[in-house]
């Protein structure tokens, strides 16, 4: 099912670039992180300073990229965009940061993946602006020193936890992006549409917003199904009951959940009778890696109340056995 294809590397199509909220006024949502961010950027333009360094955590596809590409429009500055993964060598950061010039940003996606050895090198880099590297090897290895200009690191990843905690001291911001509201999500529908051009009704937004799992990037994939939908079985405009009949036709949850989440809460009930459970049993009952079930589906179903962590495991709680349909046996904190 691609309609929840969203891991952190998913490529954005051409369409959802152009979704894409290019500035803070645009942005709707987050509105805590949002007045961080602006008054940051406000008071560094004030001092004629560059910005401190961000750390952007949550989810996929709740717009960490998109507010990494706003924060440097605000500052007027250029964004330099690479991931953990794609920097291998101390030689690859060096590349990248040759390349910035004062006050520019640079977006890590996925920091958590960085190499430790990489890691290392981004230290003095982050605070004195400055990039110890080490050339040759053996008795002739001697360490040359780059000095680099004043640049501002923003960092995004799924897992916060991950991070180490020298790297994570060293951002001045820390900033965790939650899902969306429903209402949150439905304006966000309304703002999508009228840049496709698609008529939508705000029960039809409302429908589609429901089932989006708290995520712009859901609900406006959803949006295009729906216009399709729409278009050939309707009357071109999206109402709630043809939202409804779209999303029943790609099989989509009424609360959004996806079929990993449906895998999850099945498992924690037949097989482990409701919890506590560790995640690593979870994970291997559903043939998932831990660290997703982490990271993309715990915190829905925990958001959702289906599922509540405690010190002994994660338990199902009463929702989750409405949801798939199963008598409640026992009490779901027990
Ligand atoms: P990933 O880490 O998976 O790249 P992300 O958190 O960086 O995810 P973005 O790529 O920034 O997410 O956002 C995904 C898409 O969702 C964007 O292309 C944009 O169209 C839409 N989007 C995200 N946040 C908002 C928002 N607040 N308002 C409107 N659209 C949004």
């Amino acid at each position: 099912d691609s309609y929840f294809e969203q891991t952190s590397s998913a490529p954005d199509t051409q369409e959802d670039i152009s979704l894409r909220p290019p500035a803070f006024s645009e942005f709707h949502g987050q509105e805590k992180i949002k007045e961080r961010l602006m008054l940051m950027v406000e008071a560094a333009k004030q001092r004629d300073d560059v910005l401190e360094h961000v750390l952007l955590s949550g989810p996929p596809g709740l717009g960490k990229t998109t507010l990494a590409n706003i924060i440097a429009g605000a500052a007027g500055t250029q964004l330099h965009t690479t991931s953990g993964p794609q920097i291998e060598k101390a030689g690859d950061l060096a590349g990248v940061l040759t390349n910035v010039q004062k006050g520019d940003i640079l977006f890590i996606d996925e920091i958590h993946r960085l190499h430790p050895a990489v890691e290392e090198y981004l230290y003095p880099a982050m605070e004195d602006f400055r990039l110890d590297i080490i050339i040759d090897s053996g008795p002739s290895a001697r360490s040359i020193q780059l000095n680099l200009p004043k640049f501002t690191l923003v960092g995004a990843t799924t897992r916060a936890g991950m991070l180490t905690s020298p790297l994570r001291s060293r951002f001045g911001l820390v900033n965790r992006l939650d899902y969306y509201s429903r209402e949150e999500l439905a304006v966000i529908l309304i703002r999508s549409a009228n840049l496709l051009k698609i008529s939508i009704q705000p029960d039809g937004a409302a429908e589609i917003a429901a089932r989006s799992r708290g995520t712009p990037r859901i609900a406006n994939n959803l949006l295009r199904w729906v216009r399709d939908f729409a278009q050939v079985r309707g009357n071109g405009i999206i109402d709630a009951e043809t939202a409804h009949n779209a999303l029943a036709m790609i099989e989509i949850d009424n609360d959004g959940l996806d079929e990993m989440d449906v895998r999850i809460l099945e498992a924690m009930i037949y097989k482990f009778n409701g919890g506590p459970v560790g995640l690593s049993s979870v994970a291997v009952a559903v043939g998932e890696d831990a660290s997703t079930l982490e990271e993309v589906h715990e915190p829905f179903l925990i958001m959702q109340g289906f599922v509540k962590r405690t010190p002994r495991g994660r338990v199902a709680l009463p929702a989750a056995y409405k949801k798939i349909g199963a008598p409640l046996t026992k009490p779901a904190d027990e």
